[in-house]
């Protein structure tokens, strides 16, 4: 139940009604015998490949059964009328001419900032930018804010298919279509929301498959479809469970420490007189005596902290080739010591876990998971832990045990069952 602390995805048909609800209370009904479509996107979250996107690296995220759900009406101007069951009686307003960077602020940002990528994408294309209407929009969403789960990009994400429908584009038909609308949203979340993101989220919400996750090669220049594939990761067939653990405690100096631990990252690069940490995780992967070729690189740079840093980012490169390799066998239940190993990198090289993250790794592991890692940035957010299904109640109740036991606030619980993409519902 809500009181231990479960967080259900709500079920589309529930999605729907609630976003059409929200929708008529804000905006008035709709015209009789007419029913406003509904469109949602899920949630994501990381299997392995952690503070690995910004070194041209390699990461795995899954889609979430978590969606955000967005009640759209298109307008015959350019108005964007927005209301939202997560922000109530925050009614957000904004003309589409008026939208740019540095222009608009709060959550509507997110929406609107949408529908100015893909008018910015239709120029580029010397195509009429006023395909893209104005509209009214409501949202709910059981994916939860701030949590490391993204429901900024599951709610770009859903805007930008219920746009790509009304505007009769066609972008959410093909997988080449959905990077272009992953694209817009990662301007969106970038360029109007000001939001200094990746592209994982928005891949992840648009491109994911359920019963897959997806292998995101984060090399810039390479061509959007080849940079993402399809890996099987059939939970329930293997009788497994992933389970998020959300730590619901505040994330602290992650700004700074973020940005710390990038220039770390492109300074040993410089340093190692490569583009990118990526080209020494190859370099490491295609020695006959990797750990001899990761020494000598450590050994070229010049104080302990970076060799950590760096240490951190090729070998969770590797361990994401690895965690692939097993789901292609068909092994989903031995990728339990590489989930450990990331943590223990990320703890411990790349100094970026809390207390909330390790007391939930630890307590989910002694209570039998398989393996358990944080996942996102780190310094708060959620961690993951894929335990044997039956499990599941008796891994989480261990870990509420255990933040009560260390005085720690109370955490939340999801079941991360790899689900579908960004799509219309109703
Ligand atoms: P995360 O993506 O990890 O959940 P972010 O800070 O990136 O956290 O995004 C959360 C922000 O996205 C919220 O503060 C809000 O501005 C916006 N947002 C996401 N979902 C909704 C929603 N359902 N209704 C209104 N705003 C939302
Ligand atoms: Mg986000």
């Amino acid at each position: 139940s809500a009181a231990r602390g479960w967080v259900p995805a709500l079920s589309d048909d529930d999605g729907a009604a609630r976003a059409r609800a929200v929708l008529a209370e804000a905006f008035g009904a709709d015209e009789p015998g007419e029913e406003v479509c509904v469109w949602a996107a899920p949630g994501r979250v990381n299997l392995i490949g952690e503070h690995t996107d910004y070194n041209a690296g390699l990461c795995l995220p899954v889609a979430l059964p978590h969606r955000t759900y967005v009640a759209l009406r298109p307008r015959t101007d350019s108005l964007v009328r927005l209301a939202s069951a997560q922000a109530p009686g925050e009614t957000w307003t904004a003309r589409l001419e008026d939208v740019g960077p540095g222009e608009v602020a709060g959550w509507g940002s997110y929406v609107a900032g949408v529908a100015w990528a893909l008018r910015e994408h239709l120029v580029a294309q010397g195509a009429d930018p006023a395909a893209v209407p104005g509209f009214d929009a409501a949202v709910d969403s059981s994916v939860p804010f701030g949590a490391g789960l993204s429901s900024s990009a599951a709610l770009e994400c859903a805007v930008a298919v219920a746009l790509d429908d009304v505007a009769g584009l066609g972008l959410a038909a093909t997988d080449a279509g959905r990077a272009v609308l992953a694209t817009a949203s990662v301007r969106a979340e970038n360029e109007i929301a000001g939001a200094p993101t990746g592209g994982m989220d928005q891949s992840a919400a648009l491109r994911a498959q359920a019963g897959h996750a997806l292998l995101l090669d984060c090399r810039p220049g390479l061509d959007p479809v080849e940079s993402a594939t399809q890996v099987p990761f059939d939970l329930d067939a293997a009788g497994l469970a992933l389970l998020v653990m959300d730590t619901r405690a505040e994330h602290r100096l992650v700004d700074g420490q973020y940005a710390q631990r990038r220039a770390t990252c492109e300074d040993a690069a410089r340093t190692l007189g490569i583009g990118s940490l990526r080209e020494l995780a190859d370099a490491v992967d295609a020695s006959d005596d990797p750990a001899a070729a990761l020494a000598r690189a450590l050994d070229a740079l010049p104080d302990d902290v970076a060799r950590r840093r760096v240490r951190h980012v090729v070998t969770e490169i590797g361990r994401v080739r690895a965690f692939v390799a097993l789901l292609r066998e068909g092994r989903p239940d031995a990728v339990g010591s590489l989930m450990n190993a990331s943590h223990a990198s990320l703890r411990d090289d790349y100094e970026v876990s809390s207390v909330e993250l390790d007391v939930a790794v630890d307590a989910a592991r002694v209570a039998g998971a398989l393996g358990a890692r944080m996942t996102g940035g780190g310094f708060g957010g959620s961690a993951i832990a894929l335990v044997r299904a039956d499990q599941v109640e008796a891994v989480a109740d261990a870990v509420r045990a255990a933040f009560e036991r260390e005085g720690l606030g109370a955490p939340g619980f999801l079941l991360a069952t790899p689900s579908a993409p960004a799509e219309r519902v109703a």
